[in-house]
């Protein structure tokens, strides 16, 4: 379709522009785009040519079709495509896009452009719920303490609506400080203006509003209803959109909530599973067992073996159907593994006529049977009993001690010896 074969570097110079792979996926290409363009915005006293390079690279592979286009066939193409004259986009205008219009480096200001709303912070809250809020699902009040803006005023913070310059910074919101920091050197820094807390205009003494006193902000009390759906998991959000603080000439941020789940003393969650652990005893083991388990929605279940059935150490099975509900198909639910450790008899030992009973009984037969022979080959041993636990602890500190020795200058060794 475009008649001419590409040049080999002509597919890879967006992709180095970028520092990522060829096969970078979209969020790769998000972070790497992110980064250096803070780096290199010239806000920050970056390279202005190599920041309009950066925009026009992530436009491109950001963009399923653009991206395809310029795998195949190259840069040229694209500018073929959007009709000559280059057709690129104002660097800016992608870099705010990215960041939702809010500049990352705070305050306003800056930006070439005119004077735009600024999105107000994000307000994110942890919500602390158990594996049973989960389960069954919940909902939670909450009061939240907010700036909104003064409803008598609407926000404007005087009487009659008008303003006047800010005396402190001639309405320019920011104020310029000279230092000295040398006798030949001077530094200039500018801050915001706290007179105006940078807005550039001031309300004259009789004019502030009475509710407000001239802040444009008043505390209010507001009451949000969290629902925590079934089937939710760990850290997952749940936003109110615009309900974090107001203020003025601002996109209002969200509240978001989120969850932190506790942990729970039986069940484990791993996705949409449940496990247990269940310990039984060696006789249940071999000879079968029933027991009830307690669900998250407080059901009883009856888990029993099947007649006949040896459990061994270590073996997992599962109930379908009674694991956490699946996150906005509640009717649907994982499974619930259970996972068996066998505990053998504490103390005591069979007698000689219990155990042939048992080896009777058993089907695996013990392995005592040696030849004399066999036997007048070997040397005898003793078992003894061991606390390993204590063993290992031992044996670390006595490692821990010669390394410590080793470590000891020669000279205090010396000395020793000669005392
Ligand atoms: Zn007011
Ligand atoms: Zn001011």
């Amino acid at each position: 379709m475009f008649g001419r074969a590409p040049k080999k570097s002509d597919n890879t110079k967006y992709y180095e522009i970028l520092g990522v792979s060829k096969t970078a996926a979209a969020d790769d290409l998000k972070k790497a785009y992110r980064k250096a363009a803070i780096k290199n915005h010239p806000d920050k006293g970056g390279d202005p040519e190599k920041f309009k390079e950066l925009a026009q690279a992530y436009e491109v592979l950001s963009d399923p079709e653009k991206r395809e286009i310029y795998d195949q066939f190259g840069e040229d193409a694209l500018k073929e495509g959007m009709g000559g004259g280059g057709g690129g986009h104002n660097p800016f205008d992608i870099f705010e896009s990215f960041f939702g219009g809010a500049s990352p480096f705070g305050g306003g200001g800056g930006s070439s452009r005119g004077r735009r709303q600024r999105r107000g912070e994000d307000v994110v809250h942890p919500l602390k719920v158990s594996l049973e809020d989960l389960y069954n699902g919940t909902s939670r009040k909450l009061s939240l303490a907010r700036n909104v803006l003064c409803s008598k005023c609407k926000g404007k913070g005087s009487k009659t609506g008008a303003s006047m310059k800010c005396p402190g910074c001639q309405g320019s919101g920011m104020k310029v400080s000279i230092r000295q920091l040398g006798p030949s050197m001077i530094q200039q820094v500018q801050h915001v203006c706290q007179d105006c807390k940078g807005s550039g205009e001031a309300i004259s003494e009789k004019d502030k509003c009475p509710q407000c006193k001239g802040e444009k902000i008043v505390q209010d009390k507001k009451v949000l209803e969290v629902h925590v759906d079934k089937g939710m998991q760990h850290s997952q959000k749940i936003t109110f959109q615009g309900e974090a603080d107001e203020a003025p000439d601002t996109v209002t941020g969200d509240i978001v909530f989120v969850l932190q789940v506790k942990e729970h003393a039986k069940f484990k969650r791993k996705n949409d599973d449940l496990f247990v652990e269940h310990t039984l005893n060696l006789t249940e083991a071999l000879c079968g067992f029933q027991f009830i388990l307690t669900h998250l929605d407080d059901r009883q279940l009856l888990i029993k073996s099947s007649p006949g059935e040896i459990v061994k150490p270590g073996q997992y099975k599962a109930i379908n159907d009674e694991g956490m509900p699946l996150h906005q198909r509640p009717f649907t639910k994982g499974k619930l593994y259970l996972h068996f450790s066998v505990e053998f008899p504490e103390s005591g030992s069979l007698s000689v006529e219990q155990c042939k009973a048992l080896e009777a009984i058993l089907p695996n037969k013990p392995s005592r049977g040696l030849t004399d022979m066999e036997l007048d080959e070997c040397e005898e041993t003793i078992l003894q009993d061991v606390n390993m636990d204590e063993e290992m602890r031992r044996k670390q500190q006595a490692a821990q001690e010669a390394y410590e020795e080793d470590d000891e200058p020669a000279g205090p060794r010396v000395q020793c010896a000669q005392q």
